[in-house]
C-alpha cells in the first residue's frame, strides 16, 4: 500500500490546524486511529452491545465471544502462551499498579528492594514508591549514562539477594533508548528475580515476543498502538499470576461469595473486577490486526529511517543538542536548541501546524539527571513521512531565529 493510501486510513490526518496541514509528531503520547478501529467501536455499540460473561442471551454471548477473541488476538500478537496470560486493564499505568500492589502484597516486605531505572515514566516509579512506603521496602534506581543508555555495570551491582522485582522500560519515552531487556531479564533470573517490562513505547514500534525475551510481566497501552483509549494489557506468566492476590474486588473476579469468605475466579478473570471495556478490547484487537497486516517489521524499518533522517536534519540547526544518543533508539527524538525553552519552541511550532510534545514527559527524575528544563520531543508513528520532517525543519528554521 502506498503511504498516501495508508494515511487515508486515518481520518484525523486530513484535518487542518490553524488552516495548515497537520503534522502529528506526538505519537508517544497517543496515536491516531484508523477507520477500521473507529468502525469496530461503532459496530460494537450498534451490533452486539451487552454485558459480557453474565447473560445467557444472544447479544451477551456475542459480546463475550468478541472480548475473549480479542484476548486471543493480543496473546498471539505478543507471543503469549495462551489467552489466560492476558489481563485487560485501563492501560500501562493500571497494569503496573496492579503488579506493584498484588506482587507487592505477596512478595515484598520490610528491607526488601525494588529495582527500577532513572529513565522510567512516572507510571513506573510512583506505584513502586507507594509499595515501598507501605511495606518499608527500599526503591533502588539503576543510573543512566550520559548518552542515554542504562549503566549495566551498576545494574549488575544493584541486583542483590534483597531484590524482589525489577521493573524497567523497554523503550524510554524521552530518550528513545531501547534497553537490552533480554540481558536485564537473564541477569535478574540468575538471581530468581522476576522482571516487569513497560512496553508502552515498544509494542507500537517493533515486533515483541514476551516469551522470547522471557519477561515475567509485560504491559502496554492500547491508545499508543492505534487502538482506543481506556484499554491496555497486562501479560503475566501463569506461575506468577496464579500466586499473587487480586488487585480489586468486585463482580467477575469471584468464584463464590459469602459474607464470611470469597473465593476467586480463574485466570485471567481474577484480575478483571467489574465490567471490562469489552468495546475497547475488541477495538484494540482490530488495531493489532491492522498493524499486523502492515507488518511490525516494516513499521519498525520505516520509523527507524524517520529517526535517522530527523536526527541528521536536526543537526543542521545551530545550537542543537539531541538528548539521548543511545546506540539503539526507537520512536522518539528529544532535543533542545541553545537556551531556548522547550515550551516556547513547542508553542511556535504548534502555530505552524506541527504537534510536538514539550516538558518533562512524565519522567522528572530523568530530566533532573540531565539538569535541563525539559525537552522538545518528536515521536513518530507508522503514518509519518520524511516530507513531514521537511515541513517541520522549514518551521524550525523560521522559529529558532525568532527565539534566539
Ligand atoms: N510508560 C511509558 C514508557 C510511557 O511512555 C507511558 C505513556 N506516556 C506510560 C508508561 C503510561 O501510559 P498510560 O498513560 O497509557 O497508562
Amino acid at each position: 500500500m502506498s503511504m498516501e493510501d495508508l494515511r487515508k486510513d486515518f481520518p484525523i490526518l486530513q484535518e487542518k490546524v490553524y488552516g495548515r496541514p497537520l503534522v502529528y509528531f506526538d505519537n508517544a503520547a497517543t496515536t491516531q486511529k484508523p477507520q477500521c478501529v473507529l468502525d469496530k467501536i461503532m459496530t460494537g455499540y450498534t451490533k452486539y452491545n451487552a454485558n459480557i460473561h453474565r447473560g445467557v442471551h444472544y447479544l451477551s454471548q456475542l459480546a463475550t465471544e468478541a472480548h475473549e477473541s480479542a484476548r486471543q488476538v493480543v496473546a498471539d500478537f505478543i507471543g503469549a502462551l495462551d489467552r489466560t496470560n492476558i489481563v485487560f486493564t485501563r492501560g500501562t499505568t493500571e497494569a503496573i499498579n496492579l503488579i506493584a500492589f498484588s506482587f507487592g502484597e505477596q512478595f515484598v516486605g520490610e528491607g526488601d528492594e525494588v529495582l527500577i531505572t532513572t529513565m522510567e515514566h512516572h507510571s513506573n516509579i510512583v506505584p513502586w514508591q507507594m509499595l515501598c512506603g507501605r511495606k518499608k521496602a527500599v526503591l533502588r534506581v539503576v543510573p543512566v549514562l550520559e548518552n542515554g543508555e542504562l549503566d549495566m555495570d551498576a545494574y549488575r551491582h544493584l541486583l542483590s539477594d534483597k531484590t524482589k522485582i525489577v521493573s524497567v522500560a523497554h523503550v524510554s519515552n524521552v530518550l528513545g533508548t531501547v534497553n537490552p531487556v533480554r540481558d536485564i531479564i537473564r541477569l535478574a533470573h540468575e538471581k530468581k528475580v522476576p522482571v516487569l517490562v513497560d512496553g508502552a513505547q515498544s509494542v507500537p514500534h517493533m515486533p515483541v515476543n514476551v516469551r522470547d525475551i522471557d519477561a515475567d510481566f509485560y504491559v502496554f497501552s492500547g491508545h499508543k498502538i492505534y487502538g482506543p483509549t481506556g484499554v491496555g494489557v497486562l501479560y503475566g506468566k501463569k506461575e506468577w499470576l496464579e500466586v499473587i492476590p487480586p488487585y480489586q474486588g468486585g463482580g467477575e473476579m469471584i468464584a463464590n461469595v459469602t459474607f464470611e469468605r470469597t473465593t476467586y475466579n480463574e485466570l485471567p478473570y481474577k484480575f478483571e473486577a467489574g465490567t471490562p471495556d469489552y468495546i475497547g478490547s475488541t477495538a484494540l484487537a482490530e488495531a493489532l490486526r491492522y498493524v499486523g497486516q502492515i507488518g511490525m517489521d516494516k513499521i519498525e524499518a520505516h520509523e527507524q529511517s524517520l529517526i535517522q533522517y530527523a536526527t541528521a536534519r536536526l543537526k543542521e540547526i545551530e545550537g542543537m543538542r539531541i538528548i539521548g544518543e543511545a546506540g539503539q533508539k526507537s520512536g522518539v527524538v528529544s532535543f533542545l536548541v541553545g537556551k531556548i525553552h522547550p515550551y516556547d519552541l513547542g508553542m511556535l511550532l504548534d502555530k505552524m501546524g506541527i504537534a510536538v510534545r514539550t516538558g518533562h514527559h512524565c519522567a522528572q527524575p530523568l530530566i533532573d539527571y540531565y539538569g535541563i528544563p525539559g525537552t522538545v520531543r518528536m515521536s513518530f508513528g507508522l503514518y509519518n513521512t520524511e516530507a513531514e520532517i521537511d515541513m517541520f525543519m522549514q518551521a524550525m528554521k523560521r522559529v529558532v531565529p525568532m527565539l534566539n
